[in-house]
């Protein structure tokens, strides 16, 4: 019955970690290092718990369909900007193809990049187009102007994922002014940067930054993410959106988890301080990082080779062999507790 299956679902797909997790689980006795997917690894706080404990006590009722305790928050946090929420900020690009995109339409992406702007792209038919990024992961915005002058949505991730580097306000500002169509820039990270891309929704009619709840605010489990978009765009975003996508324990907890300031400095701290120690004490080269990870280039190794040998070790980390447009000679290794990073430092310096 296969072939009932759309073309563009019968291969590929998201690129999960599982693989490691099970070498790992065959060797290890004891805890293992989880730094494969750049979560916070502090747990929710117990506001958190709590308020999102409360709300599973009314889940026989449909949620808010406008997530109005959210987007308070979010209002309350940033200002008066126009939001849309999602199932993680992957339910937010999914929507915002949707929205934006037909079939045979172009979708530029800034790669090696997050997988999962081309897979969204493709479900829908559009016409992916990749631009390699410079030999340092810098953006060159001539070049993405050249390919996407007449694309319907440009893709920008900032810092990027898997290279960890931001693009400067600067040259998303020379994109944002040359293109006709919208520009999508991925913030997943951005709270770990020095960077600030808010002011320039003030000026471009053509600005969506996507966040995500799933990094520094720890709620990766509940899935919500949300974007600041144009006033103009927002209701057909509700429009083309499942209805009801947000569930009501998510939207209270990533509501209540806003306001917790000192959960996002501690990681945040955190963050800050082991990338430095990464770049000095890891014997391979480490890529400069605006995020939570940094990439690590482990030639002569393979990528795959070095993710196995690790786990073996009891350290999970993402090879980036699935990031098309990354040579196989890089992993990403996502900055948690002090144990799991002290535990990776030592094991890839044995390697
Ligand atoms: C983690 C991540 C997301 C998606 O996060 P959700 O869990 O779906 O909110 C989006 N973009 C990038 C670059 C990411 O790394």
């Amino acid at each position: 019955m296969e072939h009932l299956v759309r073309n563009c679902f019968r291969t590929g797909g998201y690129v999960f970690a599982k693989k490691a997790d099970n070498i790992a689980r065959g060797h290890v006795i004891s805890r293992i290092a989880r730094l494969a997917s750049n979560e916070n690894p502090e747990p929710p706080s117990s506001a958190v718990i709590e308020s999102g404990s409360n709300a599973l006590r009314q889940a026989n009722r449909y949620p808010d369909e406008r997530v109005e305790i959210l987007i308070s928050a979010l209002k309350k946090h940033y200002g008066d900007y126009a939001f849309v929420t999602g199932v993680g900020m992957d339910g937010v690009i999914e929507t915002l193809i949707r929205t934006l995109v037909d079939p045979g339409e172009k979708v530029v992406i800034s790669t090696p990049t997050f997988s999962f702007y081309a897979l969204a792209a493709a479900a829908q038919g559009a016409t992916v187009v990749s631009v390699p990024r410079n030999t340092d992961f810098s953006v060159d915005p001539r070049t993405m102007v050249a390919a996407g002058r007449d694309a319907k949505v440009m893709v920008l991730c900032s810092p990027n994922n898997p290279t960890g580097n931001a693009t400067p306000v600067h040259v998303v500002e020379e994109i944002l002014k040359a293109i006709n169509g919208i520009l999508f820039l991925d913030c997943a990270y951005v709270e770990f940067s020095d960077i600030d891309y808010l002011p320039l929704l003030k000026k471009y009619k053509n600005l969506v930054i996507g966040r995500t709840f799933s990094k520094v605010h720890s709620l990766a489990g509940l899935r919500i993410g949300y974007a600041f978009v144009p006033a103009w765009l927002q209701p057909y975003y509700i429009r083309a959106g499942t209805p009801f996508t947000v569930n009501s324990v998510s939207a209270v907890a990533a509501a209540t988890a806003l306001e917790d300031r000192d959960h996002a400095a501690r990681y945040i701290a955190q963050v800050r301080r082991w990338r430095k120690r990464f770049a000095g004490e890891v014997k391979y080269p480490v890529m400069p990082s605006d995020a939570n990870f940094v990439l690590v280039d482990v030639s002569p190794r393979t990528g795959d080779a070095m993710v196995a040998d690790l786990a073996e070790r009891g350290v999970i980390v993402r090879s980036c062999r699935s990031f098309s447009g990354l040579d196989d000679h890089y992993i990403r290794v996502s900055i948690g507790e002090d144990w799991e990073n002290e535990r990776f430092i030592s094991m890839i310096n044995s390697l």
